[in-house]
């Protein structure tokens, strides 16, 4: 399929950016254009112009201030993955395939906002937060507020996610399970859980994430109050909770029973690798 006819720019600053954005309401952002080219080949999007990130040298870079982890929105998944960054990276390595990996980015797979793909629920579980920016400067967005629904985030017109920002969680274990039917598929259901122990191994602190059980990336907060203060024996029976309370969509691979099904055994799978 060829997509419709569009002007491209390749601005090399954050403030053409925004400028090019701002002048031009139906434009859109690229960044790997593993998301957006697929749309544009389908005629599902149609921009008159495409903002090319790939010049843009602010955006780009892993920093670490104190206890936050910072990426900046043009890092490619392929530097997430073998970066050493715990969770984000064990998710980051099961993206597709090498190909992808080498041009998909963190800002745009967050600011697609699909809940079937990795990263979002990461952001949720670790309790991350992203940077926007827009013609009146940059917001912090926590990313409990940033999925608002299906393909719908934060990200406003004329605006620009800049950076992602996850604490590092020193002291938590994690454990990151994916279900899918080929190892470069999008997760039927995928579930990261992190824990604290305390000195006694009591569960001090737990989140659970959960990947395409709703329109959003959603937190299995039913697991997670069962299990805080608790013996790691409870994980079993607390991961009978995961899906409590979601409506994940059905689809060709997986009905919405199967998909609860996955969540409460990859939970436990997930809690079980976090908690060794
Ligand atoms: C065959 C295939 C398999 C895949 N499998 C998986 C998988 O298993 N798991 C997974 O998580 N993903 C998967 N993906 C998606 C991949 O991770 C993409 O990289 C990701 O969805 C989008 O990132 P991108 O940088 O390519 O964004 P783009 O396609 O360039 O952009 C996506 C959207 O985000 C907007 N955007 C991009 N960057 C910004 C920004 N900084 N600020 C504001 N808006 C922005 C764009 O305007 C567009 O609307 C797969 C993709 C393909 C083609």
């Amino acid at each position: 399929m060829i997509p419709a006819e569009f002007d491209y720019a390749a601005p090399d600053s954050l403030d053409e950016v925004i400028r090019l954005l701002s002048e031009n309401g139906d434009a859109k952002i690229i960044a790997g254009g593993h998301s957006l080219l697929p749309l544009m080949k389908l005629r599902l999007a149609a921009p008159s112009l495409l903002v090319d990130l790939r010049r843009v040298g602010e955006l780009t870079g892993v920093s670490t201030d104190g206890d936050t982890l910072k990426f900046g929105a043009m890092t490619r998944h392929h530097e997430v993955a073998t970066g050493k960054f715990g969770l984000v990276s064990a998710a980051a390595a099961t993206i597709a395939d090498q190909q992808v990996r080498n041009m998909g980015t963190i800002g745009g797979t967050l600011a697609h906002g699909d809940p079937a793909s990795d990263l979002p629920a990461i952001l949720l579980a670790a309790e991350g937060s992203v940077t926007i920016r827009g013609g009146s400067g940059d917001r912090e967005v926590a990313g409990a507020d940033f999925f608002e629904d299906y393909l719908t985030t934060a990200v406003g017109e004329g605006e620009i996610l800049t950076s992602v920002s996850f604490p590092k969680l020193s002291g938590y274990g994690y454990g990151y399970e994916k279900f899918n039917r080929r190892q470069e598929d999008w997760a039927m259901v995928a579930v990261s859980a992190l824990v604290k122990k305390a000195g006694d191994g009591s569960i001090e602190d737990v989140r659970v994430g959960l990947t395409h059980m709703g329109s959003v990336p959603l937190r299995a907060t039913a697991v997670e109050d069962a299990l805080r203060g608790q013996s790691v024996e409870k994980i079993a029976e607390a991961a009978e909770l995961a899906a409590e309370g979601t409506e994940p969509p059905a689809d060709l691979n997986a009905s919405q029973d199967y998909k609860r099904h996955l969540a409460r055994v990859l939970t436990k799978r997930a809690l079980l690798a976090a908690s060794q």
